[in-house]
């Protein structure tokens, strides 16, 4: 074997040919690290079909590197020699092969970089030139702003990106943003496309063998597996939405509908979370999907903001914020997770629907997460560590630095308000406008304190109660304390009563 020149370590969430550490390789000298490591498979309880997701684009990108005259090292789970951690596969192979320098992209991972920058091994770091804003970038926007919008560094992004500007670097339609026209709930007779799907290979089959042998006590199903595992596949989904799904997205993305866990929504977002798909070629295509007139402007700027506005946005404040964000709990949150969110054991239609296809497929789209499962941790006053970690553990694109500030932040207003200006509570009123879940539903949203009445109702204005001297003084919130002032004391005190109840079922143990 010749002498290691360089030794590239590359992630699980890192499958991308254009990071620095990759560049100039020598094919003699160098050679790239690709680890499975017990440490990051459990430190939560990852899904199941998630381990298979990275494990196997890990081993097809190895795969790809080697085609392309790459030298690889490639540890597999079940090898007899892996230590388990990713530090301490580092610090192994670099004893066995004496490399000259180490080289690596930031993590995703606030945990692991911290254990591999004390691990002793002198690696030379790389930023993550996968997002639009690097951390110092960031750091410099953020810099002695008190409160941080995600608005404006939206507006940063789009002048940086030059996506859907005019000449003069005004917005495309006058506005930057058309949120308001993104809200509509699914007509009766729009049936969205049946999903992309890819079946597994050979080297997909040899993971799900493995995962289901190593990783049995996980919650999730693992033989509906559908997942792209290569850039090739992963292009062909994007492919499939852009055909199918986006014209349609922008006006139906907050709509939510029984038994179609995917609607519109692209499923991209594990994909491109591990490398397989690229941030600025998604939104080169969007755009010009625009700018050929096939698709409306609400649904381009849609898309797009997700993409260089929010995702960029949340990962600034993480590695901004970290490892003190992680703790935040400004409401003062006690109370465990119930049972059912690791089952769908529960009466409740909308959480039973989302939490279902959550363990079926490690997926619900942004509006079940953020005002069906999110919303009634928020309301029932969830410890956030632990909704944290069902988010990261559940879903197939959840890591650390997108989860966190998702869940903590904008889910749970944890973190008093720095990343969003309001927390997002809502009644069983809004899940009865923007899906057909209530239709189908044990409970009456109709109904607020009586024993068969919708646990969201009672549990919103309970949170509004007992969370009154926080949440009073902002302004977003100040018509919604009208409302409650306007109400009966009776009424109030049957609310508060009703509400409870159904906190006092959850401490029991029992499912709602
Ligand atoms: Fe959910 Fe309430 Fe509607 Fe039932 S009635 S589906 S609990 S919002």
């Amino acid at each position: 074997m010749n002498a290691t020149r360089r030794l590239c370590l590359i992630l699980g969430d890192q499958l991308s040919f254009d990071h620095a550490s990759l560049q100039g390789l020598d094919t003699e000298n160098d050679i790239v690290l690709l680890v499975e490591v017990m440490e990051e498979a459990s430190h939560v309880p990852h899904h199941p079909q998630k381990i298979v997701l990275v494990f196997s684009a890990m081993r097809h990108f190895a795969e790809a590197l080697q085609q392309r005259g790459i030298r690889v090292q490639y540890v597999k789970l079940d090898d007899p020699n892996n230590s388990g951690s990713v530090p301490n596969e580092l610090r192994r192979w670099e004893a066995l092969l004496q490399p000259d320098e180490i080289h690596m992209t930031e993590c995703g991972d606030w945990r692991l970089e911290h254990s591999l920058r004390a691990c002793g091994a002198g690696i030379q770091w790389h930023g993550d030139a996968r997002f639009l804003c690097s951390r110092p970038e960031f750091s410099a926007w953020a810099n002695a702003k008190k409160q941080l919008r995600m608005e404006y560094f939206y507006r940063e992004m789009r002048r940086k990106s030059g996506l859907l500007l005019n000449g003069d670097g005004s917005p495309v339609g006058g506005a930057w943003n058309f949120d308001a026209e993104n809200r509509k709930a699914l007509p009766k007779g729009i049936k969205p496309p049946s999903p992309a799907r890819f079946s597994p290979d050979a080297i997909t089959r040899d993971v799900l063998e493995l995962v289901a042998k190593n990783f049995s006590t996980h919650y999730g199903t693992l033989d509906t597996f559908d997942y792209p595992v290569t850039h090739a596949q992963a292009q062909a989904l994007w492919s499939y939405f852009l055909d199918w799904g986006l014209a349609a997205f922008g006006d139906y993305q907050d709509a939510m509908a029984s038994d179609e866990p995917f609607l519109f929504h692209a499923r991209i977002s594990a994909a491109l979370n591990i490398g397989l798909l690229d941030v600025r070629q998604l939104c080169s295509d969007v755009e010009s999907a625009y700018w050929s007139g096939s698709i409306a402007l609400n649904a381009a700027e849609g898309f797009i903001r997700q993409l260089i506005g929010w995702r960029e946005y949340v990962r600034g404040v993480y590695w901004l914020k970290m490892p003190d964000y992680a703790d935040g709990n400004v409401f003062g949150n006690t109370r465990s997770l119930p049972e059912f969110y690791w089952t769908g054991d529960t009466k409740m239609n909308c959480m039973s629907q989302a939490i279902g296809q959550s363990l079926e497929h490690a997926y619900a789209h942004h509006i079940q997460r953020l005002m069906v499962t999110g919303n009634f941790a928020l309301l029932a006053g969830i410890l956030p560590s632990q909704i944290c970690e069902w988010y990261l553990a559940i879903y197939m694109d959840a890591f650390d630095w997108v989860e966190l500030p998702n869940t903590l932040g904008m889910v749970m207003h944890a973190d008093g308000g720095y990343l969003g200006s309001k927390p997002y509570c809502a009644s069983g009123q809004y899940i009865k406008r923007m899906s057909d879940y209530c239709r189908g539903c044990a409970y009456k949203v109709s109904e607020s304190t009586t024993d068969d009445a919708c646990p969201f109702n009672a549990l919103y204005w309970h949170f509004l109660m007992r969370h009154g001297e926080l949440l009073r003084g902002n302004q977003r919130m100040g018509m919604i304390y009208k409302n409650l002032d306007r109400m009966p004391e009776s009424k109030q005190q049957a609310l508060w009563q009703r509400g409870q109840l159904l906190l006092a079922t959850l401490d029991k143990g029992e499912s709602l």
